[in-house]
């Protein structure tokens, strides 16, 4: 930034860049006593069927950081701290436990035996030692069967401990847990990775999807990802789906699973009836 702004305007004292420096040193000092006091909750976002009306097929569990004083913090923001400070270990074990307890719950419950439960890990806890230890172990104590959960990995982190993650990607899908990679489309300059890595999914990434009815690149784009996903013979879920026509789109390029607020904001799964009975949703 100061660099760009050239020598006559460049700054010594950067107010901005010191207090954002002693909030990133605060917030990764606080997320230990957070974790332990119940600060952190996980909310659930619907994954639709658009070829079944929109019926719902599964959730993703995402993080959420409500901090007594500055309030409801990003996983944008919080989660590359963890990621730095080495502490999305112990989140990140958290997350698992609680969402695999969460959904096996609603399971017990009658809820569709095959509801997908997606969580997301970080390459981080991936290629930790012990992790695909912590992932039976979250499974064994609640009783959720591997094959009900998907853990989500972002592309871009796959660019880089991809071939340190591909061991635990083969042994989590010898558990019989799924793997799926996430904002597909972005993180990767040659797709030559997929055919060493083992997955069962993608995800479009959202800026994708944003375009595909204004632009028709944007919709080439996810009409060749159409292509990929089925050439590997792997599931296909869009991300952040926001309006009918988006849907209808999808749906006409034979994209058969989407997320979006369209469907449903990630909520309390306490807030969710149960997905047998929910309403289906304008998918179009
Ligand atoms: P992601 O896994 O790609 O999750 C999708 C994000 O898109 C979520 O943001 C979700 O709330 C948002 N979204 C869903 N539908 C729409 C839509 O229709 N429009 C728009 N504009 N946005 C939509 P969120 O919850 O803020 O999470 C951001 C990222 O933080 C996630 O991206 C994921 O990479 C990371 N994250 C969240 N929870 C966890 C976690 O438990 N562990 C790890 N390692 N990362 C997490
Ligand atoms: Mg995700
Ligand atoms: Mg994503
Ligand atoms: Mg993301």
């Amino acid at each position: 930034e100061a660099k760009r702004r050239g020598p006559r305007t460049s700054r010594l004292f950067e107010p901005d860049m010191m207090s954002k420096s002693m909030e990133r040193t605060r917030l990764i000092a606080e997320m230990a006593p957070a974790l332990a006091r119940g600060e952190f909750h996980l909310v659930y976002q619907p994954v639709v069927d658009l070829s079944r009306g929109g019926r719902v097929v599964g959730a993703e569990a995402l993080l959420r950081w409500r901090h007594p004083r500055s309030g409801m913090i990003p996983p944008d923001l919080f989660i590359p701290l963890a990621e730095e400070s080495g502490q999305i270990l112990a989140i990140g074990d958290w997350v698992l436990r609680t969402a695999c307890h969460d959904v096996a719950t609603r399971l017990h419950r009658g809820w569709p035996i095959d509801f997908d439960l997606h969580v997301n890990v970080s390459v981080r806890q991936l290629i930790q030692s012990g992790f695909v230890e912590t992932v039976e172990a979250a499974l064994a104590s609640s009783g959720l069967p591997a094959d009900n959960l998907t853990l989500e990995i972002t592309e871009s982190s796959l660019a880089t401990d991809g071939l340190l993650a591909s061991d635990a990607l083969t042994r989590l899908r010898d558990l019989g847990a799924r793997v799926a990679i996430d904002d597909f489309g972005t993180g990767y300059s040659s797709l030559s990775y997929l055919t060493s890595l083992p997955f069962d999914g993608l995800k479009i990434d959202r800026s994708f999807i944003n375009g595909m009815t204004e632009n028709g690149q944007a919709r080439t784009i996810v009409h060749s990802i159409v292509g990929i996903a089925r050439s590997f013979d792997v599931h296909l879920v869009a991300e952040g789906v926001e309006t009918p026509e988006q849907a209808a789109a999808l749906r006409d390029l034979g994209c058969e699973r989407a997320q979006g607020y369209l469907f449903g904001r990630p909520v309390p799964l306490d807030d969710w009836t149960d997905p047998a009975h929910r309403p289906q949703l304008a998918a179009g």
